[in-house]
């Protein structure tokens, strides 16, 4: 392949191939076509000019010279019939005197019975007439004509053919044909003569079409012009008549390209000599008609040679817009291409194409960042290998959620970085847009979210110390009131059965006054981790409800069960022995009220108020015990009517 070597902008030489090349300079390829197609085209139609030229030349060559041959033999054929006949006539004056009529109505005869012949006549020695085939013997004397000068220096018996002259008798142009007469002893007798009408020639040649630029000439081998179809009679003899008796002493026939003597246009000419006379007939038509019909046809050719570069032009030029449309479109997908790139090499994110299979196709090399990996490390490999063991589920319902039209999945997921420490990433999936029969592709778009899912964990577990805080009673850690409300309406929701306990501290008010608030809240403290104990790891709740008021609620548990668990409390806290030096006991009590939902509980607030009211009895029954709320209605008291006395000691208190 071709090399080409330009430089770069540093100015070092970038080898390019001659295809990389060209694809940059269309137009170079478009030029080469059109001269490629120019140049079949243009070679095609010269060709077929040239060989059609050929052709026609070949053709009027041929023409030419079978005209010419033909031609010939007609100019032997019209000589050699009086040849004959004038023979005889010599031999017959040689050793005869006939009477003139008997034998001029012999020479007569002759005459008509040979059309080309005008007339006969015999000359004497010294030029007189002596017999003739015309009725009325001419006075004048020929003894100047040349062939008769010829004859009479030349003893042969030979026809001799000259002309053309102007006849006599007819003021006509003629060939005249003539044989010396002898005598016996072999002296010069006279002439016989014959006359062909040059017309005669004419007449006849005039019935070939040689075209108007054309002629049909017949001439002696000197040159000298015999006649000529269209008439001429300026040339008698041709000018260069050396150079065509050379030719025609060279070859009996021919065919040259000449100009003609006649009137000077460049011509073609075939030609061919007399089998026994000294004649030629050159047969000539001009350059410019033998090529007629090939110039017809040159025009033709033009035509279509004209069309076809127009169209060879035409399709360069839509094959130029369509490089022109290409080179635009690569360009504008390159600088696409470059700006995607662009972006995908420098965001954070990492961005992801995968099949339907979830092998991954592209890894942005962002990768490198987040993971410490190459993208190549992951290409062709399932994006599940990568994810956590723990979250794959994860992914396989994102990618399950994908096939919904419009839906855009978001999973978040761990992955392993290439130095072993885990990660959290969130990634976003969507369908790319993709064609019937086309693979499916899924593009994802990868976030690190690690310190965001720190800053959520630390969130949560402050926002859950405060859920807890606001639930939790700020000294004794127990639930506080607004929990134990919450605890018992949902607990009284769930739960057909449940029992409540109401704990006060007997004669706190004096603990506070004789050893201080501080002496107070650490009583409190002591209690309330009992009364915590009591429900630790069950269903039940201990809370604070208040002031140095306490409530256990347990679901699910009876009040016989309850008066169990109260007395245990009570007992535990007995057993501290705090000492309370206002208190009958010296050391620190509980009053427990108890009581369990029945028939007649409505809502929860009634079975506060029976555990309080059962408190309140324990508290008029001495402190330091535990009364049932069943306990009451047993005794005959009905708790309903204990309540304008609660009412009362309120208002008292
Ligand atoms: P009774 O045996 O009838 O229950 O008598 P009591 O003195 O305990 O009842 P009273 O209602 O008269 O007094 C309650 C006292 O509890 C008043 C208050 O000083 C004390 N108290 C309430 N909350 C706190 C607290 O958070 N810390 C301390 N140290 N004392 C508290
Ligand atoms: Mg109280
Ligand atoms: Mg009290």
């Amino acid at each position: 392949m071709m090399i080409i070597m330009p430089r770069n902008r540093a100015g070092a030489m970038v080898p390019i191939s001659l295809q990389q090349s060209l694809h940059r300079k269309p137009q170079a390829i478009v030029g080469a076509f059109l001269a490629v197609m120019m140049a079949c085209v243009l070679g095609l139609v010269g060709w077929k000019v040239s060989v059609s030229r050929q052709s026609t030349l070949d053709r009027a060559e041929a023409d030419l010279l079978n005209l010419a041959r033909s031609l010939s033999q007609h100019a032997s054929n019209t000589i050699k019939t009086p040849d004959v006949a004038m023979a005889g006539m010599v031999d017959l004056l040689k050793f005869q005197n006939p009477l003139p009529e008997r034998f001029n109505a012999y020479l007569q005869d002759a005459t008509r019975a040979m059309p080309q012949i005008q007339f006969f006549a015999v000359l004497n020695s010294d030029g007189s007439w002596r017999y003739s085939s015309v009725t009325s013997l001419r006075s004048h004397n020929n003894a100047d004509r040349p062939y008769f000068a010829y004859h009479r220096d030349n003893p042969g018996s030979e026809l001799l053919i000259s002309g053309p002259a102007e006849s006599r008798l007819t003021g006509r142009q003629v060939i005249i044909l003539s044989k010396r007469i002898s005598s016996p002893a072999g002296g010069f007798a006279g002439v016989l003569v014959g006359t062909i009408e040059c017309e005669f020639f004419n007449a006849f040649y005039s019935g070939f079409s040689v075209g108007t630029e054309g002629g049909i000439s017949l001439l002696l081998k000197d040159g000298t012009v015999l006649a000529r179809w269209p008439v001429q009679t300026a040339l008698r003899k041709l000018t260069d008549n050396l150079s065509f008796e050379k030719r025609v002493n060279e070859s009996v026939a021919g065919f040259e390209i000449v100009t003609s003597p006649f009137d000077g246009v460049r011509k073609y000419l075939g030609f061919e000599q007399g089998s026994e006379y000294p004649v030629v007939v050159t047969v000539a038509r001009s350059e410019h008609q033998v090529l007629e019909h090939w110039r017809r046809d040159l025009a033709s050719d033009a035509l279509i040679a004209g069309l076809l570069v127009a169209g060879v032009v035409g399709m360069a030029a839509l094959l130029n817009a369509q490089f022109r449309f290409r080179t635009k479109l690569e360009q504008f997908l390159r600088e696409r291409e470059a700006r995607v790139r662009l972006l995908t090499d420098n965001i954070a994110d990492i961005v992801v194409v995968m099949n339907g299979e979830g092998c991954l196709r592209y890894v942005s090399p962002s990768v490198a960042a987040v993971l410490g990996m190459d993208e190549n490390a992951f290409l062709g490999r399932s994006c599940l290998e990568m994810v956590h063991e723990e979250d794959r589920y994860k992914i396989v319902a994102a990618s399950r959620r994908l096939k919904e039209v419009g839906v855009c999945p978001s999973v978040q997921f761990r992955m392993r970085r290439a130095d072993g420490e885990t990660i959290w990433l969130e990634c976003r999936f969507r369908v790319a847009e993709y064609s019937p029969g086309q693979d499916l592709e899924v593009v994802g778009v990868l976030r690190e979210i690690t310190e965001q899912k720190k800053l959520e964990d630390e969130l949560s577990s402050a926002n859950l110390k405060l859920t807890q805080l606001a639930a939790t009673d700020g000294l004794t850690r127990l639930a506080n009131r607004r929990s134990f409300d919450a605890f018992l309406r949902d607990a009284f929701v769930k739960h057909s059965q449940i029992s409540v306990l109401l704990i006060d501290i007997d004669h706190f008010k004096g603990f506070n006054d004789a050893l201080g608030h501080q002496a107070g809240d650490g009583c409190l403290k002591q209690i309330a981790q009992i009364i915590g104990s009591a429900t630790i790891n069950t269903k039940s709740l201990s809370a604070r409800y208040g002031g140095e008021e306490f409530a256990v609620v347990l679901p699910g548990v009876s009040e016989d069960k309850a008066v169990r668990v109260a007395e245990a409390i009570r007992s535990l806290v007995s057993r501290l022995n705090i000492y309370h030096p206002r208190s009958p006991r010296k050391r620190v009590t509980i009053s427990i009220g108890v009581a369990e939902t029945s028939a007649t509980t409505i809502d929860e607030f009634a079975l506060t108020r029976d555990a309080d009211i059962a408190l309140y009895r324990a508290k008029e029954r001495g402190r330091d015990c535990t009364i049932a709320a069943s306990s009451l209605v047993s005794e005959g008291l009905e708790i309903a009517s204990l309540i304008p006395s609660i009412a009362d000691v309120e208002q008292a208190s």
